[in-house]
């Protein structure tokens, strides 16, 4: 990098009905950026179908600030597709992915980019426990990485969020991927690299309601663990090996007891009947299960993820 041009720093920021939201994030990180001179940056609203005049006012914003630029989506395309789009425009020897909704605070953009001077490649805001969370979303949250941590390859820190600064190796490695059911923060966790933590305590939403209810993280949980992991897939294999074992012992023991050597258990013919179906329920299962096995070779083919990454000389 040559040293008479300053580093560009790109901020994408999603935004789905945040009209009341945009110029105090704009605000705030035109603040933010005048306190560090030696560099340039550029942000991105990317408008992914807002119901309200969201796109209205960033493009106004857009219009007056030669930093600020808006990409305008013709409907919702959600969040994940909205920073991917960020990510594919953004132009920055470091990308900052922050939310509109001031959640995650402007003022902790110089912390990242220190982390980043320092060689660090992803730079992660993890967020501190938030006091105003729901019971129900913090057991979700919990039993959630138990589950992916313990189930798949890629290791996932709990309560790290979307508030993230990639280097641009990092972005351009991301850009490659081209599956299409992605969780933006599961692939980046991926994809590796030197990666470093910055806790942060997460404020209340600023204006507006969050658009994902309960129903939708529910829905961004399954899709992420098959994202990332075949075992649900294979799940119901494994129960059928169990049925199969259970079954068939018992079965031998009808067999046993009926015709070689009467225990006195004198299973009935139902009984009987309903251990032979529970035993084809076994091989059933069983032959799901290999199906999956298949259809996990077919569905990382489709995925198409490079095989490793690597990490290009700049
Ligand atoms: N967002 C988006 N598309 C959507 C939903 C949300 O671009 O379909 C944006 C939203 O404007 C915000 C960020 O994604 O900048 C996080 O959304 P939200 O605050 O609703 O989620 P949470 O804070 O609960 O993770
Ligand atoms: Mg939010």
């Amino acid at each position: 990098m040559n040293n008479s041009t300053p580093k560009l720093i790109s901020v994408v920021i999603p935004v789905y009905n945040e009209s009341l939201n945009i110029p105090i994030i704009h605000r705030e990180l035109t603040t933010v950026f005048a306190t560090l001179p030696s560099y340039s940056y550029e942000i991105l609203f990317i408008d992914d179908g807002s119901r309200d005049d969201s796109a209205k006012v960033a493009g106004a914003i857009a219009e007056e600030d030669t930093h600020t630029q808006l990409i305008e989506f013709s409907r919702n395309f959600g969040k994940e597709a909205a920073t991917t789009a960020g990510f594919h425009h953004a132009k920055g020897d470091a990308v900052m992915c922050i939310d509109a909704d001031l959640q995650h605070p402007p003022h902790l953009i110089p912390l990242f980019i220190a982390a980043w001077e320092e060689g660090h490649e992803v730079i992660i805001g993890v967020r501190n426990n938030n006091a105003s969370d729901s019971k129900i979303k913090k057991l979700g949250s919990y039993v959630y990485y138990k589950i992916i941590n313990s189930i798949s390859k890629t290791k996932i820190i709990p309560r790290a969020t979307d508030f993230r600064l990639l280097d641009r190796l990092v972005v351009d490695e991301f850009n490659m991927l081209s599956e299409h059911n992605r969780m933006t923060r599961g692939l980046i966790d991926w994809l590796g690299f030197r990666r470093h933590p910055i806790y942060f305590t997460a404020q209340d939403r600023m204006h507006g309601e969050a658009a994902y209810g309960f129903w939708s993280l529910v829905k961004l949980a399954i899709e992420s663990m098959i994202a990332h992991s075949l075992f649900p897939l294979r799940f119901a294999g494994y129960i059928g090996v169990f049925i199969l074992i259970v079954s068939g012992a018992l079965g031998m023991l009808m067999f046993v007891d009926r015709y070689i050597h009467s225990y006195g258990l004198n299973f009935s013919g139902p009984a009987i009947l309903a251990n032979i179906i529970l035993f084809l329920v076994g091989v059933v299962l069983i032959s799901l299960g290999l199906l999956a096995y298949y259809i996990g070779h077919i569905y990382h083919d489709v995925q198409d993820r490079p095989l490793y990454i690597t990490r290009k000389k700049k």
